[in-house]
């Protein structure tokens, strides 16, 4: 789209002539429509659980709480949406702090293995619940790599948290590491059920699931892969995604660190 100025040319008080002016505005309509797309996202994801959480909250005012097998049920349900409501307000406040930068980044040499350790105790519970097996041993002696300690964490558990969403009871989530040059990439892989070719390339975009009823009943928010790729790319790195009918393998590549650990600087054991 061309917007067309018309600028006069003045000399002393004499109109000499025009200039046009053509400025491309499609980038601008673009963004502003991704803008509006986002606020629209937003409420809508907001104000489904609310309804829920309003809905049952005035049943049990009504009554319900009366009935404890009932009043048990819509208060779990009740505590359910509130959490889902937490994870999207702070996954907004995530997304917002690394957009607008209000929150710099550090880079300082940071341990793959010790952070991946540390996001599956995190997520030890769920990885039990869900009957997942984890496997960090390809990740042993992996390389230093260059990041914010925290932020870092936060990839492999949003990646790992997907991981074990996404695949079936019984199966198995593998992380590993391999190194070229000054890169390290970190693959998460799993077993699950894969990612349709069609919607491969749109999967980092903010709110775009596969199966939007499967991402809300598994907790998602929707946010995850866009909040991942906003810190490696932060940090100067580069994620990808790999999923050919069954499982997918999610990708990070970040900068190797200089350090002089010599157990950081050996060689990995990428399988
Ligand atoms: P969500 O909170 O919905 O999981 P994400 O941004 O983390 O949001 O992921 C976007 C979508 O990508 C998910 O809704 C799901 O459809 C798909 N997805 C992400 N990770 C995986 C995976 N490991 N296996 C299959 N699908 C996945």
């Amino acid at each position: 789209t061309l917007l067309v100025h018309w600028v006069p040319l003045v000399e002393c008080t004499m109109l000499t002539g025009v200039v046009a002016v053509f400025h491309d505005i499609s980038d601008i309509r673009h963004m502003e429509k991704m803008r509006r797309d986002f606020v629209a996202n937003v409420s809508h994801e907001l104000r489904t659980p609310i309804t829920i959480i309003k809905g049952y909250a005035e049943t049990l005012l009504r009554g319900a709480l009366e009935h404890p097998i009932q009043a048990n049920k819509f208060v779990s349900i009740v505590h359910s949406h509130a959490d889902r409501l937490a994870s999207l307000v702070s996954d907004l406040l995530t997304l917002s702090q690394l957009e607008s930068g209000a929150v710099p980044l550090d880079a300082t040499s940071v341990q793959v293995h010790d952070t991946a350790q540390h996001v599956v105790a995190l997520l030890e519970q769920k990885i039990r619940e869900r009957g997942i097996r984890v496997d960090l041993t390809g990740l042993e002696g992996a390389p230093c790599v260059m990041a914010d300690p925290g932020r870092l964490e936060q990839v492999i558990v949003n990646l790992l948290d997907n991981a074990i969403k996404y695949t079936p009871t019984g199966g198995s989530v593998t992380l590993r590491s391999t190194c070229e040059g000054g890169n390290v990439t970190i693959a998460v892989q799993d077993t699950g059920i894969g990612i349709p070719s069609k919607d491969l390339p749109r999967i980092f975009e903010r709110f775009y699931r596969v199966d939007s009823a499967r991402s809300r009943e598994a907790g998602g928010t929707g946010l995850g892969l866009s909040i991942v790729k906003h810190i490696v790319q932060l940090q100067g790195g580069t994620v990808s995604v790999q999923s050919s009918g069954q499982g997918s393998t999610f990708f990070v590549t970040l900068n190797r660190a200089e350090t002089s650990d010599s157990a950081a600087l050996a060689p990995t054991t990428a399988q």
